[in-house]
């Protein structure tokens, strides 16, 4: 077992003062493989203060030697894609081959994707006898959660270097392998001493600390809503700058005319994807109530597929979650729904003989009040609703607490369109349509504050400032 003692701070591996050494468990054999030592409150206060110290050198570092090293980050990266995938598969439960392209190959892509936006972003523009600057915010706190490791610290960490911020990252405690592999990718790279730092422990103690810290100028933080809440209060009460990338509950629409087994198998696919714990997981199949039966037929058969196993098994479709905790609160969330009215579409799967499984489930009966069909589940399941006419579609579609993603389904119309428009989510997709990392991704209502992906995500650490000059 690998038992990690050391934080990144002021360009060296040092060792971590905090009292604790924390678990990071193999989410299939239930077995602890690592453990990372926590960083103490004086690791917190050393690290803030090498990224300021190194903040002015760096914000002053031409655009395009910063773009350089980010490039030789993702270099650095890409020489460690199988151990990234290896250890994210082991941590997170998601499919090994799954898990090379979507946990570690599309984040790794990323970083040069925003090396590229960087390279024409327009750092300075004029508006009448105006110099508009874009200027860095400065130093910044990212603070991310264990489901998509890699993609939500490249999320932050790239586009925060390539704007001059320098940066404290604290990963999940559940998941904390890829930030350990990017802090040597960082030290590969040849970076100034404190651009980047990396501290280890847990929310309460180290998050917390790094968030009420006076030096920070801004927190990136993306989690659960009922942590982003928390952090909104402590770092608004000091008007710091900040970004929340909170929950969701995302909705899929079907409208009449649509493919409605390809909406029901995309809409599957989309809930199921790393076994639910995915924030923008479609999680609602909205559907006409004359449709419903149809498509719960779909979804049953569909289920079959959805082979649970070994995560490093080739014909896996579905690994287990994160955590014991986690699969209770799932299993109590779909107890919960049932004891409430609601019906298991199908009988339920062998469960593995061990890992922390629940099977992947679909839910028919249901209401818009459940606590099912309102709460992120971020878990295997799929809620069936039925709405009578567009604009009970809609009112169906926007009516719970979040608003991160959707998708809608319907004949190839303008019509389509305009429902897609109507929903009050960041990003939408028509017709399955795929992901585009360079459009802006973040939401509305309680799924957070603030845009990332694309030049989005760059102009969330910067602030533009305005210089008038004489005639
Ligand atoms: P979480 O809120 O429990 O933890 C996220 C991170 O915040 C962890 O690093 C944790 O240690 C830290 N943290 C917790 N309490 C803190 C505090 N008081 N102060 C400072 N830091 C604190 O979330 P999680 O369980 O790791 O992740 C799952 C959640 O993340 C889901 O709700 C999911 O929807 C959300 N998520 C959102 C997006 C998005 O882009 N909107 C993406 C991925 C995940």
């Amino acid at each position: 077992m690998a038992k990690h003692t050391q934080l990144f701070i002021d360009g060296a591996m040092v060792p971590a003062g905090g009292a604790h050494d924390l678990p990071v468990t193999d989410s299939f054999t239930e077995e602890t493989f690592a453990t990372y030592r926590t960083a103490s409150a004086l690791d917190v206060d050393t690290a803030v203060a090498a990224a300021r110290r190194a903040f002015q050198g760096w914000a002053a570092t031409p655009p395009p030697v910063r773009i350089a090293a980010v490039r030789r980050i993702a270099a650095a990266l890409r020489d460690q894609a199988e151990a990234l995938a290896d250890a994210i598969s082991r941590e997170v439960g998601m499919p090994r081959k799954l898990a090379a392209r979507i946990q570690v190959g599309a984040p790794i892509a990323a970083w040069d994707m925003y090396a590229d936006l960087a390279t024409d972003f327009g750092w300075e523009s004029r508006i009448g006898h105006s110099l508009v600057q874009q200027v860095p915010s400065g130093i910044v706190a990212c603070i991310t959660p264990w489901n998509y490791p890699l993609h939500q610290i490249t999320g932050k960490v790239a586009p925060a270097l390539l704007a001059g911020c320098t940066v404290v990252l604290k990963p999940s405690e559940l998941a904390p392998t890829s930030a350990f592999l990017l802090a040597d990718a960082v030290r590969q790279a040849g970076l100034p001493s404190g651009v980047f730092n990396l501290v280890h422990g847990n929310g309460a103690e180290v998050g917390e600390a790094l968030v009420r810290h006076p030096d920070v100028d801004m927190v990136s933080f993306t989690g659960s809503t009922r942590a982003g809440r928390h952090i909104a209060a402590v770092a608004g009460g000091d008007i710091k700058r900040m970004a929340l990338e909170l929950g969701g509950k995302s909705a899929s629409l079907v409208l009449p005319g649509a493919d409605l087994a390809a909406a029901v198998k995309a809409t599957l696919a989309g809930c199921m994807l790393n076994s639910g714990q995915t924030c923008s997981a479609t999680t609602r199949l909205l559907v006409p109530r004359a449709s419903l039966e149809a498509a719960e037929g779909i979804a049953q058969a569909l289920l079959a597929g959805y082979r649970m196993g070994d995560p490093s098994d080739g014909a896996t479709r579905l690994g287990p979650l994160i955590s014991k905790a986690q699969q209770q609160k799932v299993q109590g969330l779909i107890d919960g729904a049932i004891a409430a009215g609601a019906r298991r579409v199908g009988v339920a799967a062998d469960l593995p003989a061990h890992g922390f499984f629940v099977p992947p489930t679909v839910l028919a009966g249901v209401t818009p009040d459940m606590a099912v069909a309102q709460e992120e589940v971020f878990g295997p399941v799929l809620v069936l609703l039925a709405y009578d006419g567009l604009e009970d579609g809609i009112a169906l579609a926007n009516g719970t607490d979040y608003g991160l993603a959707g998708a809608v389904w319907g004949p190839p119309t303008p019509h389509t369109l305009a429902a897609a428009r109507r929903l009050r989510a960041g990003q939408v997709d028509i017709n399955g349509a795929p992901f585009n990392p360079a459009a802006p991704f973040g939401g509305f209502k309680k799924s957070g504050i603030g845009r990332e992906n694309g030049r989005f995500g760059i102009e969330e650490f910067l602030e533009p400032v305005s210089i008038q000059l004489p005639a």
